[in-house]
């Protein structure tokens, strides 16, 4: 495979507004954009810090992938996302490589990217999303 950056890391918390008064308030950064994905169950809030960006999660349904997440292991990191390119020969990779995927074909995420996530029983215990900036 070949992953270009850390695009983004998925946060999961309780309640986005509290927490983005911490991320503004206490750790200075600057919320550019909140943005729901429904088919997700998440309304989520992004922050920029080089070129990597922050992803809070909120669930807007208890029965969503953020609901049972924070159901379980309370708020925290989620998952960790690699932006790559050709993405569909990247998960072609992982796959005869063994990785079990959860997305075998790119779906559309948050922010118009093309994504897709490896499972976290093939990765060491990090749910992992790749993502490819398709503009
Ligand atoms: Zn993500």
């Amino acid at each position: 495979m070949e992953l270009n950056f850390i695009e983004h890391i998925g946060i999961a918390v309780k309640d986005l507004d509290s927490a983005i008064h911490y991320y503004e308030n206490v750790l200075g950064l600057k919320c550019y954009k909140i943005e729901e994905v429904k088919d997700q169950m998440v309304k989520t809030a992004f922050f920029r810090i080089g070129e990597t960006k922050l992803e809070l999660l909120e669930t807007t349904d208890p029965e969503g992938p953020i609901g049972k997440f924070i159901d379980k292991r309370g708020e925290g990191i989620h998952h960790i996302a690699f932006a790559v390119n050709k993405l569909k020969d990247q998960l072609k990779d992982a796959s005869q490589k063994g990785v079990e995927l959860i997305d075998k074909h790119p779906r559309k995420g948050a922010e118009g990217l093309d994504i897709a996530f490896l499972h976290p029983k093939s990765t060491h215990g990090v749910l992992t999303e790749l993502c490819e900036n398709v503009d």
